[in-house]
């Protein structure tokens, strides 16, 4: 039982306490993404490290996708609402995420892996969230947990509200992704025009949402598409469609409160650590690879 369960904590609204507009940006071989987490305007709010929204219809903007690259010391957290993007790993790994998808991956001690839009046409929209682990799990195994679009919890509380649970528990349901240090709540939102619905937010977690579609009134204000709205602390939220409704992302995880130090691909705790990291990198002792080159250098400062 959850420390809620034994001692109900009283209600409590969140409230909006920023709002950000999302920076045009680009990462890996010339994406073009919307920063919101890990913008000028918003370097980190633990455990989140970045939060980038690609959608774009003109494959210019996506089709040179994101080469080879390491990660160490976090999460990476893979949302596709349309379109597909193929992954390959350092592990032998090889995939395709689809429409609905996600790709959960706890990047632990270090992968290297490359993902490509798999279409040369038509709407891609998607995410990409970081976030971080607590020093003791930095440098465990790496861990998958890859879900197709039928997988992902889908739930009708009332007319005008859908919900897709990645992870979490809301309206009596858990998300299928477990066993993830930070306990993160992760679930899409879409809102017909002047629907509401009230959801159960963790006291003490860190939470944000960030409109992808429409508009949507979050805690009472308005939020414009491509805008991050960052939660005050509460237990719950009110989320209500906008004027022709809206979609969003409702993302809520446990702060860690330890040291962060961060370099493009590498989230460690001390500097030590993180040269490392590098140095592990650049001498090929991330986990093994037959597929991929070993020693490039981490240019990419993303994913
Ligand atoms: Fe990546």
């Amino acid at each position: 039982m959850s420390e809620q369960a034994k001692s109900p904590r009283p209600k409590s609204p969140r409230h909006v306490a920023q709002v950000i507009r999302a920076m045009d940006t680009s990462d890996g071989a010339g994406v073009s993404l919307k920063r919101s987490v890990g913008s000028p305007a918003l370097d980190m709010l633990d455990p989140f490290l970045m939060l980038d929204s690609i959608s774009t219809d003109k494959a210019d903007d996506y089709i040179a996708g994101f080469p080879d690259h390491p990660h160490r010391g976090f999460e990476t957290v893979t949302y596709m609402v349309e379109g597909a993007m193929r992954h390959q790993d350092s592990t032998g790994a090889d995939g395709i995420l689809r429409s609905g998808g996600v790709q959960w991956m706890t990047a632990g001690s270090g992968i290297i892996h490359s993902e490509t839009p798999e279409q040369e046409a038509g709407l891609l929209q998607g995410f990409q969230l970081w976030i971080n682990l607590p020093g003791r799990d930095k440098m465990k195994p790496p861990r998958y947990q890859n879900l197709e679009a039928d997988e992902v919890v889908e739930i009708a509380p009332k007319p005008g509200v859908d919900l897709r649970l990645v992870t979490g528990s809301v309206e009596g349901k858990t998300g299928p992704v477990s066993g993830i240090a930070t306990a993160p709540l992760f679930v899409d939102v879409k809102l017909a025009q002047g629907a509401e619905i009230t959801l159960p937010v963790p006291h003490g977690h860190a939470a944000i949402a960030y409109v992808f579609i429409g508009t949507a009134d979050i805690a009472g204000t308005s939020i414009a598409t491509h805008h991050l709205a960052v939660l005050a602390d509460g237990t719950e939220v009110t989320l209500r469609g906008g004027d022709g409704g809206g979609r969003l992302l409702l993302i809520a995880a446990a702060p860690i409160n330890e040291p962060v130090a961060r370099y493009g691909p590498f989230v460690m705790n001390t500097k030590a650590e993180l040269m490392q990291a590098f140095d592990d990198f650049q001498k090929g002792r991330f986990v093994a690879s037959t597929a991929i080159p070993r020693h490039r250098p981490p240019t990419h400062s993303r994913s």
